[in-house]
This record gives structure tokens, sequence and C-alpha cells, in this order.
């Protein structure tokens, strides 16, 4: 791993790889292969918010661990280079309850934060619907006010465990409304259902849903900050996500240049280890540059972040270059290491390829990231 870091996030380095050895590596295949429908991992996920994974960066009076960004996201690049599936767990987690953390009352931040940063209960981010992606203003999910609270209708996808949630930060138009509010959902309530979803190229230890909402009740008091601004909520809570996203692109790209350069000493092809050749040597090159760019912007985003300064755009280019970053390195490890990186049964490149790929559309698509660092640059 890169030498150039503090000490601080070298301890976190260090710790984050004995956790590694002893709770991940033993099951990441089974966990990577498991039958459909796939299960969520529950006790592993009560580990990561024993070890203080889950709320690593969130509050410490609210059971959070209360670290910077900087040392958050060095906690996600290096799960995310040990099993990105397993750190997508805790990095979901921070992205489901920042806008409690963020635009909650006190009463909202007890009564929900505890639990969620100790892994107790899980917590959902409830934007995307099947019709309303990138286009999220566009929403059709409906709250009806009435004198108990709210009643919830509309349907949701691609719901990063919103299949096995407690609750959910819903994003919905309150009726009457033109612009997002944004309420906490019970999911016990009646008429939530959610379904897992088959299938997924990767991550498939952090499982994903789909959710219809049929009358759903939620007391007033569970509306977030006010009414109107849930759009706000959502993009502020997306750019410190994307520097999450970033950090796993950082810890994937890593993985693959570390895994390369080992394979590449090793495999022996006309009569000297592949590395001695120089196409094989560039491919090394190139991943390493990428890798520590995608480190440096991704670190830089963090950095402005825990200053207070404003980071969107410094996030958008972090997130953007670093899962680029990440597929350019695992294609190239794949070709570097021939047969064995595309059968999975003898590298972990198989699951590395499928893992990465999604960094590119959760959290806003790369082309949704050039549209905000384009419209920064160049003016509207
Ligand atoms: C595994 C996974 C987990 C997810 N987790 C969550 C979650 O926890 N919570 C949640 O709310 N959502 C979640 N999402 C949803 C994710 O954020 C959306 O998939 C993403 O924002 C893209 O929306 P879409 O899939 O509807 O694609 P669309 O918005 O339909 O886009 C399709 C294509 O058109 C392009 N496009 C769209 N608009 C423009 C434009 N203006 N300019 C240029 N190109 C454009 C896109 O970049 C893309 O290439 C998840 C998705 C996946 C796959």
């Amino acid at each position: 791993m890169n030498k150039n870091v503090d000490e601080r996030q070298q301890a976190i380095r260090d710790e984050v790889k004995a956790f590694a050895e002893k709770e991940m590596y033993p099951i990441s295949r089974e966990l990577d292969e498991m039958p459909e429908p796939r299960k969520f991992p529950r006790e592993l996920y009560r580990k990561l918010g024993d070890a203080g994974y889950i709320g690593f960066v969130m509050p410490s009076e609210y059971e959070g661990q209360g670290k910077s960004s900087l040392e958050y996201i060095t906690s996600v690049e290096e799960l995310c280079y040990h099993d990105a599936a397993i750190g997508l767990l805790a990095a979901v987690a921070e992205l489901a309850t920042h806008p409690i953390i963020h635009f909650g009352n006190d009463e909202q931040k007890k009564k929900y934060v505890p639990d969620c940063a100790m892994g107790r209960r899980i917590p959902a981010f409830v934007l995307t619907e099947p019709n309303a992606g990138s286009d999220a203003a566009s929403l059709t999910t409906t709250a009806v006010e009435t004198d108990d609270g709210y009643v919830i209708n509309g349907e949701k996808t691609f719901i990063m465990h919103g299949d096995v949630a407690d609750l959910g930060v819903v994003f919905c138009k309150i009726e009457g409304k033109p612009k997002l509010s944004a309420i906490i959902v019970e999911t016990d309530q009646p008429g939530w259902e959610a379904r897992t979803l088959r299938n997924k190229m990767g991550m498939r230890a952090a499982t994903t849903g789909h959710i219809l909402l049929k009358d759903v009740k939620a007391p007033k008091e569970n509306l977030l900050g006010e009414v109107g601004r849930g759009f706000r909520y959502a993009m502020s809570t997306l750019d410190s996500a994307r520097v999450g996203v970033a950090a796993q692109g950082v810890g994937i790209a890593q993985r693959a240049l570390d895994e390369s350069i080992a394979y590449a000493k090793k495999r022996i092809a006309f009569g000297a280890p592949i590395a001695k050749l120089q196409a094989i040597q560039w491919m090394i090159a190139d991943m390493a540059v990428r890798t520590e760019a995608a480190r440096a912007l991704t670190y830089k985003a963090a950095m402005m972040q825990d200053r207070g300064e404003k980071f969107s755009v410094e996030a958008a280019m972090a997130k953007l270059y670093a899962s680029e970053a990440a597929n350019f390195c695992v294609d190239r490890a794949m070709q570097i290491h021939g047969g064995y990186g595309f059968i999975g049964e003898f590298t972990q490149i198989e699951k590395l390829y499928r893992d990465q790929r999604v960094l590119e559309i959760y959290e806003g698509t790369s082309e949704v990231q050039r549209l905000v660092i384009a419209g920064n640059v160049i003016g509207r």
C-alpha cells in the first residue's frame, strides 16, 4: 500500500487489515457466491458495527467513532482493498444516516443514529425510483399530510439494504408542494413491501432492494428538516457519499495493482517472469499513476470536507476519476493475469472486475459527475 500516509491513517490501515484477516477473508467467497435469493450478512454487519466501521464518521455523542472524513475514507479504502462488497456494507450506513445527522433534529438523532452507528438497526437512503434515477427531482412518490402524520405511496428501486432496512430516509413530494421533502420511515409499518433484487453483477455481499410503499404511515415528527428542502438534503448527502465511492475505487485500484505486481513477478513466460516484459511494465506503471492520482483527488476532497469548505466539485472529480481508475486498473490486471484473471477460481481479479463496475453508476453516474464539473468550470 501507499507508504506516504500519516500515522493515523496507517493505524487505521493496520486495524482494518487485522479485521479483514479475522472476519472478512474467511467468508468473502461464500458471500460472493451465495445462491439466490441472497441473504443479508447480519452477523458480519454487527461485527463491522462493533469494530466501529459502520459509525466511523458518525458523532461520538450518538455512539459513532467521531472520526474525520479523511480517516473515514481511509477506512473505506482499506476495507474495499480487502473486499469491496463488505466495505460497501459500512459505506451504505454512512450514506443513509448522513441526512439524519446533518438535517435531523435532536430527537431524531437520539432516536435513530446510535442504533445505526452500531449496526443494531439498518438504515437505507431511499431516493431512486424506476423512472427517476439521475433526474431525481422528477420522482413521483407522494406523501399526504393527515392529522396523524404522513401517508406515503410510491415505488423505489436500486436501494442499498432496502430489502432489509429497519428505517429509510424516503424522498418524496408532500401533496401540494412541488419540491422534494425527506421523511424518516420505519419499515415495520404496514404497506412497506420490499424484495431483494436478483442477479446483481458485483458487490454481492451488500444486498439491494426494490420497495413498494402502499399507504405507509410516518408520524409528523419524522419529517426531516423543512418541507421542500429534500433535494438539497439529498445532494448534500451525495457530495459526501461520492468521496466514499472514490475511496472504494482507490481501494479496488490498489488491490488490482498489488495483485498484478505480485503475479507478474512469479508468472514465467518465455523463460523469465513477465514483469521483465516492457509491455507488462507499462501497464503496471499506468495503473500506479492512476491509483495515486485517484488517491490524491480523494484525500483532497475529504480534507476540504474536514475543513468545512465547499467540496461538491472536488467530490465529483474524485468520484469520477477514482471510479474510472478502478475500472482501468482492474481491466489491466485481468490482462496481466491472462486466463487466471478471467476464471475466478484462481484469483481475485474476476471478483474485482464485477465489484468495481457499479462505481461509475451509483451515487451519480460518470456522466452526471461530468455535468457537475463542467457546470462549475465553464459556468452555467
Ligand atoms: C447497486 C446499486 C445501488 C444503488 N444504491 C442506491 C441507494 O442506496 N439509494 C438510491 O436512492 N439509489 C441507489 N442506486 C441508484 C443509482 O444512484 C442510480 O442507478 C443512478 O443514479 C443512475 O440512475 P438510473 O439507473 O435511473 O439511470 P438513468 O438516470 O436512467 O441514466 C441512464 C443513462 O443516461 C445517462 N444520463 C442521464 N441523464 C443524463 C444527462 N443529463 N446527461 C448525460 N447523461 C445522462 C446516465 O449517465 C446513464 O448513462 C443504486 C444503483 C445501483 C446499481
